[in-house]
């Protein structure tokens, strides 16, 4: 197996998991098998626990791991194996280390840094599951220079001697500021940042240079000097209109074929241009028709917070050929007197997963707005639970219904807890998580979309339909469309005298790729369009 190490430098936010996900997906398209990973410095055990605030979306594997929302990059970018192998933590390697100390595996040795934590680093690296990788990519969070990173910086200092440097590379991706005062691009932060991670052992082999302006060959020159890596080897990471270009653009100035030489694998053809390329410029077409979609959220500020579902919206926007504007409305806002106001005009609306009462009122009129006016209703996780909630108020007559999770004393627990989740009072990894399989009925709006009967989809929540109203529910028009067999859980409700309601326990954005649109999605924004122009 060969490694290719990514590390960001002078400040956060570059894109550093969308660059690590551009070379996997150019590295695919030479015929290599990839396997991504991202090594998160922080000291949560997983960031499941953590603040969409704080972290933004926490991304779902199939097998139930929260991880990074860089996780979800890698799954729309490349085909790597997506499980808990592919993110580790800081709380998560000294939890082990921890664990072997109690048992007594160190054998009564001082246990440090170098080399009881920097061997977990190496071994969690190197842990594949059962996939058979070509090439590992592994990025490294934060930036270099960080106090947290240093154990993740020597354990991959070390992995260049223990695996071979024909085996190994370092890609540090890097920011050119522009400076307005004196019209120029600046490379110093870009030298400095270069120049730690040398202090620490470890020499770039590319540099990714982030800037909003081209980098003039006398710039790259001073680049390769100062940096001391190759004139070819500073790759220009210039903005982009949109992140799928991404793997272009680098493809097109030969870091493909740089880093095949420099681990010295095979130089097979690569399809890039066949595989990824069409999708992009359908992406970048100019659209003739707009869909306007309202997102009642209660984390709408903090957009990173919905990133899978801004993404799905994207690819679904590529399906239909169509352009689709998201309007954020924080739910707390919608109250009594202007939530008709706020919604008029809206082609459909999608309330999104969440967690806690703020706001909860809000969701259920956007829902009540939606079904009562036939406009397309897209409820994900909790935006099925408000779905259900607005129903039984309003449609079966339920005054007070609620989820257990906002009134405990509902008179109405149309929202329930699963009876295994009562006795957990631990909150990190306790939900349902991870890939369930699901039952479509064949009159659905669902079933229409996947085209199949049997499903699998991605789970995170505490709560489930209460399967005592599911006679109540169907006799008065709703349809429970998507079950789970083994344990009778409801999973799909839609409303049948609409033209497109759709609630949904399970997150489907977590699925859905710009070359493979999610089906849900493709379809609620063809049901938009059917209301467009009209606003
Ligand atoms: N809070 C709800 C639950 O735990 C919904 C969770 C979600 O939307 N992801 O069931």
């Amino acid at each position: 197996m060969k490694y290719i190490f990514v590390t960001g430098g002078v400040l956060s936010s570059l894109g550093k998991g969308i660059a690590a996900a551009s070379i996997g997906r150019i590295l695919e398209s030479y015929g290599y098998r990839i396997f991504m990973k991202k090594l998160d410095p922080y000291i949560n055990v997983d960031p499941g626990t953590m603040s969409p605030f704080q972290h933004g979306e926490v991304y779902v594997t199939d097998d139930g791991a929260e991880t990074d929302l860089d996780l979800g990059h890698y799954y729309r970018f490349t085909n790597t194996p997506l499980s808990q192998a592919n993110n580790a933590t800081t709380g998560c390697i000294y939890e082990s280390v921890l664990k072997k100390e109690r048992r007594g595996d160190y054998l009564g040795k001082t246990v440090q840094v170098i080399p009881h934590i920097t061997n977990e680093i190496k071994a969690r690296i190197d842990d594949i599951g059962s996939a058979d990788p070509d090439i590992m990519i592994v990025e490294i969070g934060g930036t270099v220079g960080d106090i947290e990173s240093l154990p993740f910086l020597e354990a991959i200092r070390q992995m260049k001697l223990d695996k071979g440097r024909d085996n190994t590379l370092y890609i540090h991706l890097t920011f050119i500021p522009y400076v307005k005062a004196a019209a120029e691009l600046k490379t110093k932060p870009t030298q400095h940042s270069v120049s730690e991670l040398r202090s620490i052992g470890i020499q770039p082999d590319i540099l990714m240079c982030r800037t909003e302006m081209s980098l003039n060959d006398e710039l790259k020159s001073k680049i390769s000097l100062f940096c001391n890596v190759e004139k070819e080897a500073v790759i220009e990471a210039i903005d982009v209109e949109n992140i799928y270009e991404c793997p272009l653009v680098y493809f097109q100035q030969g870091i493909g074929d740089q880093i095949i030489e420099k681990l010295h694998l095979k130089k097979n053809k690569s399809d890039l241009m066949k595989s990824w390329k069409p999708v992009v410029d359908i992406a970048k077409m100019k659209k003739e028709k707009a869909v306007d979609i309202g997102v009642v959220g209660k984390y709408v500020d903090l957009r990173d917070a919905y990133k899978s579902i801004i993404e799905s919206f994207n690819h679904a926007a590529i399906a239909n050929k169509c352009d689709v504007r998201l309007h954020w409305l924080e739910a707390h806002d919608l109250d009594n007197k202007n939530y008709r106001e706020s919604l008029k005009g809206l082609h459909g609306i999608l309330v999104p997963g969440g967690f806690g009462e703020r706001g909860i009122e809000g969701k259920i009129r956007a829902a009540m707005y939606a079904r009562e006016n036939k406009i397309p209703y897209f409820g994900i996780c909790l935006g099925m639970q408000i779905a259900t909630i607005e129903f039984a108020r309003h449609v079966l007559g339920l005054e007070g219904a609620h989820s257990t999770e906002f009134d405990p004393q509902t008179p109405y627990p149309v929202i329930d807890f699963i009876p295994e989740q009562r006795t957990i009072t631990e909150k990190g990894g306790t939900m349902r998580l991870g890939a369930y399989p699901c039952h479509l009925d064949k009159k659905g709006k669902a079933f229409q979309a996947y085209g199949k009967e049997e499903i699998s989809e991605r789970h995170r929540h505490r709560y489930e339909f209460n399967n005592d109203y599911m006679k109540a529910f169907t006799d008065k028009g709703a349809l429970i469309s998507g079950i789970n067999k083994e344990n009778e859980l409801v999973e799909v409700l839609e409303i049948t005298d609409h033209p497109w309601f759709v609630g949904v326990q399970f997150h489907p954005e977590f699925k859905s790729k710009p070359t493979e649109p999610h089906p849900l999605f493709r379809d609620f924004i063809k049901a938009a369009l059917k209301n467009y122009p009209a606003r």
